[in-house]
């Protein structure tokens, strides 16, 4: 199953004050998204970590996320999917931002482990004052990754330049 994730401009322009703010060192958290039809996805809110970070490592820990998270979800109480974590996210502000194999690692432990049986990657990296070049990959329990298709609303296209064409990019790092 392919998985889609439709990110509303306002999420984007948060996430870039927040590659802003963190400047060379590692940013991220966890997504929030809402299911809108089998596979379909729509971001709600992220959580955010600042401190944990350094210019090559970024580490989600549970405690500081779960509680931004029970927020982000509590706001979004009244919608008609249903609303959970979808993954994560993080910065990779001085390379490209695909996933690395500390990445993989990391994201395939925690599906084939204990954690949900899907989970989405979004890393981000800012380009210039205002763009912004992003992956989404989804790791599935017993299936390879795969890049996910990123929607964003055309009417605020400019600014963002997506690095999604990149189909097979990921062939054999499972
Ligand atoms: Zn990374």
């Amino acid at each position: 199953m392919t998985l889609s994730l439709r990110i509303p401009p306002s999420h984007w322009t948060a996430m870039r004050a927040c590659l802003q703010r963190g400047g060379i060192r590692e940013i991220g958290g966890w997504l929030a998204a809402e299911q809108l039809a089998p596979g379909v996805f729509e971001l709600i809110g992220f959580t955010v970590d600042f401190e944990v970070g350094t210019h090559n490592r970024f580490a989600s820990l549970p405690a500081t996320h779960s509680e931004q998270l029970d927020k982000i979800l509590n706001e979004n109480a009244g919608r008609k999917g249903r609303i959970d974590y979808l993954g994560e996210w993080h910065s990779h502000p001085t390379f490209p931002p695909v996933p690395s194999d500390i990445d993989v690692a990391a994201m395939t432990k925690m599906v084939e482990d204990s954690g949900p049986s899907f989970a989405t990657l979004l890393i981000v990296r800012m380009l210039g004052a205002a763009v912004l070049e992003a992956t989404i990959t989804t790791f599935q329990r017993d299936m390879p990754s795969e890049h996910s298709q990123l929607i964003i609303d055309h009417d605020h296209q400019s600014g963002f330049l997506l690095g999604m064409d990149s189909t097979n990019k990921n062939e054999g790092q499972n």
